[in-house]
């Protein structure tokens, strides 16, 4: 593990109306971190992580992505968004396009990969996920987990530095859990840096290197998975450990 930091956050306010979604969010990954956050339904996880690749814009404070503090104003967040892949909790992928050409689709078209380039590291990437098998059917043909495992592999065919997943495995039938977790610790593993919002407290005991727990968008805990879970600090972390395991 390196000591490099990949995101800081920095007192990041964002609000939805009169609605105070992040209130004074600071948080640090570092490379090759494996941050899952975790909270109840409405606590601002998803919206801290669309904060942190631009989906959303925050209303005041710091988002600094290796080292540059990212403003609209001053950058084109298309190109920032190319380091910093997401996975959504449902998978958005083109359904009239094959598996393959679902996952060089943006390396090709936005980023003007050489399709042939594209399509080997495509393939390298449908091996690594464990569905080059079917590189030429079409999403339809696909359960769940095969889809969303597709959804990561899209993701990392722009060669991301940090990879957000937005509880990736909360839509799916519970015995295709397992596959897309596996695909995400063999990522962690291979030393991604990874900012995960899950229910899957298994995982997140197992794979994190470090807990967030977030109530009502503040960051109430943090800690490694063995503390935050066994020895809680905070009474709130505490009630919603109890609430879930
Ligand atoms: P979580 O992912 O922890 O469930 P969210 O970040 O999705 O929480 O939502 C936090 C709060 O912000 C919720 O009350 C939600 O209804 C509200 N919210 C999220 N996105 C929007 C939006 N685009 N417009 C208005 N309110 C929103
Ligand atoms: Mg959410």
């Amino acid at each position: 593990m390196s000591d490099s930091i990949m995101i800081t956050v920095d007192k990041l306010n964002k609000s939805f109306g009169d609605l105070h979604v992040l209130k004074d969010i600071d948080m640090t990954v570092k490379e090759s971190d494996v941050v899952c956050l975790i909270g109840a339904s409405g606590s601002g996880k998803s919206t801290l992580l669309r904060c942190l690749n631009f989906l959303e814009m925050k209303d005041s404070g710091k988002v600094i992505i290796e080292g540059e503090q990212i403003e609209r104003e001053t950058h084109d967040l298309n190109k920032v968004r190319e380091k910093v892949g997401m996975v959504f909790q449902h998978f958005y992928l083109f359904p009239h396009r094959t598996v393959i050409e679902n996952v060089v689709d943006a390396p090709v078209h936005v980023k003007k990969v050489p399709k042939a380039e594209a399509i080997k590291h495509a393939e390298e990437l449908l091996r690594k996920v464990g569905l080059i098998e079917k590189k030429d059917v079409y999403p339809s043909k696909l359960s769940g987990g095969q889809k969303q495992r597709v959804a990561i592999a899209r993701a990392l065919a722009m060669k991301p530095d940090i990879m957000l997943f937005d509880e990736p495995t909360s839509a799916l039938d519970p015995e295709l859990v397992g596959e897309v977790l596996s695909t995400m610790k063999e990522l962690a593993e291979e030393g991604m840096t990874m900012v995960v919002v899950t229910h899957e407290m298994g995982f997140a005991r197992e794979v994190a290197d470090w807990v967030v727990y977030m109530h009502d968008g503040q960051i109430v805990e943090v800690g490694h998975p063995k503390e935050l879970f066994h020895a809680p600090k905070e009474q709130r972390t505490k009630d919603f450990l109890d609430s879930v395991l």
